[in-house]
């Protein structure tokens, strides 16, 4: 299956609003009934949320802590639902999780991130649901590999779930990181480049983890043209059993809610857009010049190639692609550009400058 042939049913609820984004809010977990209702109460009278979450089965990544209540909690998110009338959403990992949402009138479904690295655990959740038109939101994997995303809405495709959504909720890394799960906005849009038409919702609180940085990951999200937030929001976050540092209360969910700024894809002034198409061209000129450069780099490079050749020299020389990576990465500082942008850029120069030198 081509991603573009994935046949998805676009949600009213997500359908853009301008003032306000999509939001599905609620607990990291279902943990009292007072619990739920008091937080999804308060959620629902600042009527900020168009889904209320909670988790029922928790995956942990250690035995012994908090591990959900299951079953039971279903009938709280049931009882929220009919006060409030809110649709629920809860996280399924099996197939008996899925027959148990069924049975208790679940309205969203969404796919944990240790679970869409699964490709067994998610056909068996797509096969639960076959012939159940039900919305599921996907995850993505704990690390970023675009395929198994894709293959994982492919695989609920296939079952015959057309209300699919994806949500960006970053990834684990080894390095040092402000976030606790690294976004990368750059695969959330490639994904939406190979399937334009699937919601993307960015979760910011698993992504920061922690709750002040909520606020500026949202941002970026709306920025990016996301498609709606999921935040984690407690009636008490300091009691809360899972997920405690990084969830918020209703109110101020609802603050943060009212300081997000929603832009604009386009605009209606004539003045503005014919500025813009100047500065553009500018850009334009200047990528004209990068590609100059880098074709004329790219015939010095096969110049050598030959020369290496003829004395019966290695095309990848070590310390030639370290030296290389340090004095650019300097001179790119000294320029005021990114570290990891110049790194990224010459590591790509000089992987095909090798490729040319390897064809000779
Ligand atoms: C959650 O949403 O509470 C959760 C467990 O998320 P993730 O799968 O993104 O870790
Ligand atoms: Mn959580």
């Amino acid at each position: 299956m081509n991603t573009s042939d994935l046949h998805i049913i676009p949600n009213p609820l997500v359908a853009k609003k301008t003032d306000k984004p999509f939001l599905i809010a609620g607990p990291c977990s279902a943990e009292s009934r007072a619990q739920v209702l008091e937080t999804g109460r308060a959620i629902a009278a600042k009527g900020d949320a168009s889904i209320f979450r909670a988790g029922v089965w928790k995956p942990r990544t250690r035995p012994g802590s908090f591990e959900g209540i299951g079953e039971p909690a279903l009938a709280w998110l049931q009882d929220l639902k009919a006060e409030t009338g809110m649709p629920v959403a809860t996280e399924v990992a099996n197939a008996q999780h899925v027959e148990a949402c069924l049975k208790n009138n679940i309205d969203y479904l969404w796919i944990g991130a240790r679970t869409t690295v699964n490709p067994f655990y998610v056909q068996e959740i797509a096969e639960a649901l076959r012939g159940v038109d039900i919305p599921v939101l996907v995850k993505n994997p704990l690390h970023p590999d675009i395929g198994l995303w894709i293959g994982a809405l492919e695989r609920f495709n296939k079952c015959g779930i057309n209300q699919l959504m994806a949500i960006h909720r970053g990834f684990y890394s080894y390095e040092a990181a402000p976030y606790r799960n690294v976004p990368k906005w750059d695969l959330a849009i490639k994904l939406k480049r190979s399937i334009p038409n699937l919601p993307i919702i960015c979760d910011p609180s698993h992504i920061a983890g922690d709750a002040n940085l909520i606020s500026e990951i949202s941002q970026i999200a709306l920025d990016l043209d996301m498609d709606g937030l999921m935040i984690e929001s407690h009636c008490d976050p300091k009691l809360a059993l899972s997920d405690a540092k990084q969830q918020i209360t209703p109110d101020v969910l609802h603050q943060l809610m009212s300081d997000l700024n929603m832009p604009k894809a386009t605009h209606e002034s004539d003045a503005f857009n014919r500025n813009l198409n100047n500065m553009r061209s500018v850009i334009d000129k200047y990528d004209d010049e990068i590609l100059n450069v880098i074709q004329k780099r790219m015939e010095m490079v096969a110049e050598i190639g030959k020369v290496k050749k003829e004395n019966n020299i290695m095309t990848f020389q070590i310390q030639r692609f370290f030296h290389i990576l340090k004095t650019r990465k300097s001179t790119g500082l000294e320029l005021g550009l990114s570290k990891e942008m110049v790194y990224e850029l010459f590591e790509l120069i000089h992987k095909h400058s090798i490729n040319i030198q390897n064809k000779i």
